[in-house]
């Protein structure tokens, strides 16, 4: 297992020893661009947390318990907050390390900008990757208070990490600037405001290795407001369950689930629900 990675509790149901497990859940609880409610840091360990009082191991969605696949949670990195470029090699390398013994990758982050080392190191061994990124947000921008590196910029940089046009489909979106509208016209697949045009989409890709990028702002507020930027008008549980059964049976090398900040949603709910989300998300790993 990576040195990088601190045991935790683990998320129930993930009982599979390293060695044996085809599925690697961690946390990278790095939030250190969130540029208005930060907070993402705490998710992995809140999510845990929530999950062991409160849920059923057993998906009734997918008619499967949580142990019945082989998932280890290897704990989080303990991740200098103050250091991105620290921060963002920790991350690499312990991707980098998961991948390289060939396992399938879940990522609890964190902000957005977890994505980017987690993305280079899957490349390194699956370059005809497809990236789908659930969000509200575009994630385009060039800059985001004068940061090239940022929650806001992520989608941006990963996108010329492959010199190939549209290779990111992004759904779910509805925020962004004019420019990074015009810049999705040109680099991306956008499909807007809910997930159904998205999801027939799919069979498209179906012969490519898959990397999920799920930030849970696509969520509406209602469902999730604990989250750094919340915008109204989101998707529903029983659409993102639509979305994963379109998904269930194509070749999803790894996923993340980024942005809860348990801390800003004081009935607890968004975690919660989280921990619903994570687990049907492993699912179909
Ligand atoms: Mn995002
Ligand atoms: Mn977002």
């Amino acid at each position: 297992m990576p040195d990088t990675l601190i045991q935790r509790i683990p998320f129930e149901g993930c009982v599979a020893s390293y060695e044996e497990a085809d599925i690697v859940l961690f946390g990278a609880g790095y939030d250190g661009t969130s540029s208005y409610r930060p907070g993402s840091r705490f998710a992995p360990m809140a999510i845990r947390s929530e999950a062991l009082y409160s849920q059923e191991n057993y998906s009734p969605y997918f008619k499967k318990d949580l142990s019945e696949k082989s998932i280890h949670d290897a704990g989080d990195i303990d991740l200098p907050i103050g250091d991105k470029s620290t921060a963002l090699e920790l991350i690499h390398k312990t991707t980098h390390d998961l991948v390289s013994q060939k396992k399938k990758l879940c990522v609890i982050g964190g902000e957005h900008l977890i994505t980017l080392p987690v993305i280079q190191a899957v490349l390194e061994f699956h370059p005809d990757l497809k990236i789908v990124q659930v969000d509200a947000h575009l994630d385009l921008m060039d800059e985001l208070f004068g940061d090239r590196i940022s929650h806001g910029t992520v989608m941006r940089r990963i996108s010329e990490l492959k010199n190939e046009a549209k290779w990111i489909y992004q759904a779910g979106i509805r925020s962004g600037s004019k420019e990074e509208y015009e810049f999705a016209k040109t680099h991306t697949h956008l499909f807007q405001f809910h997930l159904k045009e998205f999801t027939e989409a799919i069979k498209d890709l179906m012969s490519y290795p898959i990397y999920l990028s799920l930030d849970l702002d696509v969520f509406d507020p209602s469902l999730i407001p604990g989250t750094g930027t919340p915008e109204a008008g989101g998707i529903m549980f029983p659409e993102f369950i639509d979305l994963l059964k379109t998904l269930d049976g194509a070749n999803i090398v790894g996923c993340d689930m980024v942005e809860l900040s348990p801390k800003i949603d004081p009935t607890g709910n968004s975690t919660i629900n989280a921990a619903k989300i994570l687990r049907e998300l492993l699912m179909i790993l």
